[in-house]
């Protein structure tokens, strides 16, 4: 991974301005960060509501996103109200977000990140944490502590998956006063924590370390057979576009049935690799390793097999036999875990895979669409990232059953 820092760029901008330019780097790679993940801080001395000299932690605000975010999306937390915390050994997240609206500088201002103990608890005053790819790819594994050792030795320190709140925020803690070497600290499954004494520090140190990971990915894939090797053999780029550009309207007719859908195609030689693979419809039922993605993938992808690529109405007729399969397991698979008694509003698939030819994903909008691409589900997630060859349909204004599809 290259730096985008620019020190000509950063010449005026101190405290919580450099943090936005920080922050938007960060957002700008899409292999660190899906929209609306990951967060970055920094420590500050500003006065509070009576005037007095306070230290503050400005956090990522929970709903915003990296890539575009403003000064007014950073709320302050009062650091003496967050550092009270670390003498409690549980903590629920509502209580957790109670207790943080109490403490911000602000009370109109956005909600902290779920994640801001995390922050918080770490002495450093610039703290940057992603949802890396080149991370969640080395982790999503049983051997995890193992290959991180491999690489970065006594560099960095792990920490074993724990869902966001308030114990992963305490254990971060814990470690970071354990391992006084260590530079940064891996969640396992989940991404990075880097900081630095500022805000450029911080986002080097994340540069650095995503760089070894990429290249520890890069080394140790050279040479190997992925995902069993190939079973059907791409089409060429135009016949792929020619039979995308056909099948693409039938399939947004099937799965926006009961909502605008946009969809996006992307057959990046990654994408590829794995769509025309012998092992694509089993790695297609084991579900991502990474919940982040969950949120716009839902658990499992839709794989369709067919027995000519080329043949769009052959692909057409095997988009809808899969798509139908999906829907049916979806509605199944949700009446038995719905003790909510929520009602099901979206039985489609978000990802669908198609031997041959590529992947189609879908969003309510183009930007949805495309980080669903981004999340690709189910399977190992060794692959690059930089979607370059992404095409999206908007949904045309005549609603389409799935009849006239
Ligand atoms: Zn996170």
């Amino acid at each position: 991974m290259r730096s985008r820092w620019d020190d000509a760029a950063t010449k005026n901008l101190d405290g919580l301005d450099l943090l936005v330019y920080a922050s938007r780097l960060v957002g700008a790679e899409t292999s660190l960060v899906v929209w609306g993940g990951g967060n970055t801080s920094l420590k500050l001395a500003e006065r509070d509501h009576r005037g007095r000299e306070v230290r503050v932690l400005r956090v990522k605000g929970s709903g915003s996103d990296l890539k575009s975010i403003e000064t007014k999306h950073f709320p302050g937390v009062r650091m003496d109200d967050i550092l009270a915390l670390l003498e409690r050994q549980q903590m629920g997240d509502q209580e957790m977000v109670a207790y943080l609206a109490h403490a911000l500088q602000d009370p109109a201002s956005p909600r902290p990140s779920i994640e801001t103990l995390l922050h918080g608890f770490l002495p450093a005053d610039a703290v940057i944490h992603t949802h890396a790819d080149a991370i969640v790819s080395l982790t999503n594994n049983d051997r995890a502590a193992e290959v991180l050792r491999e690489i970065y030795g006594s560099d960095v320190t792990a920490l074993p998956y724990r869902r966001p709140g308030f114990l992963i925020s305490r254990e971060v803690a814990v470690t970071f006063e354990r391992h006084p070497e260590a530079k940064a600290i891996l969640l396992e499954k989940h991404g990075t924590i880097c900081w630095g004494a500022t805000v450029k520090d911080a986002y080097l140190s994340t540069v650095e370390l995503i760089s070894r990971a990429e290249e520890a990915i890069a080394h140790r894939g050279k040479g190997r057979v992925r995902f069993g090797g190939a079973a059907v053999p791409p089409l060429t780029p135009e016949e792929r576009r020619r039979v995308a550009s056909s099948v693409a309207p039938a399939l947004r007719g099937l799965v926006g049935r009961d909502r605008r859908v946009v969809l996006a195609f992307d057959d990046a030689p990654d994408v590829l690799d794995f769509a025309c693979s012998s092992e694509a419809a089993l790695l297609s039922t084991i579900g991502p390793a990474t919940p982040d993605h969950t949120i716009y993938t839902k658990r499992l992808p839709c794989f369709v097999p067919v027995d000519d690529p080329r043949d769009p109405a052959g692909v057409k007729a095997a988009i809808q036999a899969s798509v139908e399969r999906f829907v049916v397991a979806y509605t199944e698979y949700f009446t038995a875990h719905n003790t909510a008694g929520a009602a099901l509003s979206d039985p489609y698939p978000r990802v669908i895979t198609v031997a041959g030819l590529g992947m189609f994903t879908t969003g309510k909008d183009r930007r949805t669409a495309g980080d669903t691409s981004r999340s690709r589900p189910g399977t190992p997630s060794t692959w690059s990232t930089g979607r370059s060859s992404c095409t999206s349909w908007p949904r045309p204004r005549r609603r389409r059953s799935c009849r006239d599809a």
